[in-house]
């Protein structure tokens, strides 16, 4: 099996015939938002013409462009937009790594890094976190061309404190990548850093605090150079115009999404509670999402046990992963769910 494909299988609801895709189940397993993005974005989807359909998109994504630059304070220059972060993902390594070079990841981290650096045939080494799940002090020394940095990270939903991405810039030679799909979830972000590193980059995204992860679409903000290099390697037409509308309408109306995250951390505090009340071992979160140790049972079987009621979340039969789940906070009525479910589970 490739690599793209066991990312995609570890994944419940992603691969056609081998796992359950219907509306039945709770979906408490890859981060999604729970709640649906600005009514403004159905309002653009809507209005747009059969002429703007019949042409090709824009290329160099004009008007999300403009749009970003007034929302994060960064020249249109400075932003590169993907097809998903993911793409940008991708894209990096392709750019910027030959064979025989090296990309740099915590472990236990966002799987893809591995997983695109290995099927692009490009050194890779990742960083064990230290016992807290934090940065090791062995990281500063680390060489490398790229440095992915989820942060918050995935998924232990632990914050990456501005300090030491920082720290980071200043000691690793390539281009620190902190990959910022979650940080509208918590009280750090590093955008505001730019102007200070020349091998910074921030990655966001519209699938999680924006409520638009079918559109696929995310963004890097960089230092032009970097932009620029990625502008000579994508494809002509990487974002559709759907999309584009879309992300650009959800950008005129920040209050929605911020409604939403507020929401969605109300949850958070409730579940994690919740969860440590039933002997839970639950990290604090930044995300919208928790990784959480039941008590006593394996936390396979647990996973198992939802599974069989109907809630998916993310069970990680690895290392350092294997004794805990990551839970997304979803509605409160599925958290309600899911929290009945394992009372009865840990019951027996
Ligand atoms: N980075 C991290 C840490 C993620 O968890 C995800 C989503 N699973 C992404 C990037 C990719 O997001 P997208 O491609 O939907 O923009």
């Amino acid at each position: 099996m490739s690599y793209a494909r066991k990312h995609l299988a570890s994944i419940e609801g992603y691969v056609p015939g081998e796992q359950p895709t219907d509306g039945a189940y709770i979906k408490l397993n890859t981060n999604e938002n729970p709640y649906p993005p600005s009514p403004r974005v159905f309002e653009a989807v809507k209005n747009v013409t059969g002429e703007q359909l019949r042409k090709y998109p824009d290329a160099i994504w004009r008007g999300l462009r403009a749009k970003i630059s007034e929302v994060y304070g960064v020249a249109p220059e400075g932003i590169f937009v993907g097809n998903g972060s993911d793409e940008a993902l991708s894209l990096l390594i392709r750019t910027f790594v030959d064979p025989g070079e090296k990309v740099l990841y915590m472990y236990p981290s966002y799987v893809l890094y591995e997983t695109l650096a290995a099927i692009s045939a490009v050194e890779y080494e990742d960083v064990e976190l230290d016992d807290n799940f934090d940065l090791p002090e062995d990281a500063f020394e680390r060489k490398g061309k790229i440095f992915f940095v989820a942060n918050p990270n995935s998924p232990t939903g632990k914050p990456v404190p501005p300090e030491a991405i920082k720290r980071l810039c200043e000691s690793f030679s390539g281009i620190v990548v902190a990959d910022e799909a979650y940080a509208d979830f918590g009280d750090s972000s590093c955008v505001d850093l730019l102007g200070d590193y020349p091998n910074l980059m921030v990655l966001r995204t519209f699938s999680k605090s924006f409520s638009l992860a079918s559109i696929r679409v995310g963004f890097a903000l960089a230092p032009d150079e970097i932009i620029d290099a990625l502008m000579k390697t994508k494809d002509s037409y990487n974002v559709n115009l759907l999309s584009q509308v879309a992300a650009e309408a959800a950008l005129d109306d920040l209050g929605h999404m911020r409604d939403n995250v507020e929401k969605i951390k109300r949850t958070r505090e409730r579940l994690i509670n919740s969860l440590r009340g039933m002997g839970f071992d639950v990290f604090p979160s930044e995300a919208n999402f928790l990784l959480a140790r039941p008590p006593g049972a394996a936390a396979r079987e647990v996973y198992e046990q939802l599974k069989e009621r109907k809630i998916l979340v993310r069970y990680f039969p690895i290392r350092r992963l294997d004794d805990r789940l990551r839970i997304t906070v979803g509605t409160d009525a599925e958290i309600d769910a899911l929290l009945s479910a394992l009372g009865e589970i840990l019951k027996t």
